[in-house]
């Protein structure tokens, strides 16, 4: 029963990430917590930003979880590995894929990526705080599909 268990708490985490990351992007990142996301919708100077942190902020529980649930491997645990492979597929996607923070050649061509790619790049078209929109990260509606038509598609 437990491999059940500790599943259901790893992909309910992974799930969770999702909804809360927007959450938090919407509301705090682009609200109080400005002071720090502004740097990512600024150009970067140097290798590093101030919206770096919020990395650590995010990594923090996850790894504590990992910690206090590592003696028996229970739940807990695989709830914060789900929560930190969640923190390796944003980095992939939102460091690596779409803002090239390190060297690559990847052009994905699924539906998906193209538009979860699509929708985060759209995200970037505003500037400052306010008036934002597609705030998700590994899922965003169909909307955002990338058309073979559709001029803005380019950028
Ligand atoms: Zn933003
Ligand atoms: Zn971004």
């Amino acid at each position: 029963m437990d491999i059940i268990i500790n599943i259901i708490a790893f992909l309910a985490a992974f799930a969770f990430m999702e909804a809360f990351a927007w959450f938090m992007h919407k509301y705090i990142m682009h609200g109080v917590g400005w002071f720090l996301h502004r740097s990512h919708h600024e150009p970067r100077h140097g290798r590093f930003e101030l919206n770096d942190l919020y990395a650590i902020i995010f990594a923090a529980p996850a790894i504590y979880l990992m910690y206090i649930g590592s003696p028996a491997y229970n739940w807990i645990f695989w709830v914060g590995t789900g929560i930190s492979v969640y923190g390796l597929c944003y980095f992939g996607f939102h460091d690596v894929l779409v803002h090239r923070r390190m060297k690559h050649h990847m052009r994905p061509e699924s539906k998906y990526m193209q538009r979860i790619i699509r929708a985060h790049k759209i995200h970037h078209k505003k500037l400052g705080r306010k008036d934002g929109e597609a705030f998700g990260f590994l899922f965003a509606l169909p909307k955002y599909d990338v058309k073979k038509t559709n001029a803005d598609n380019e950028e």
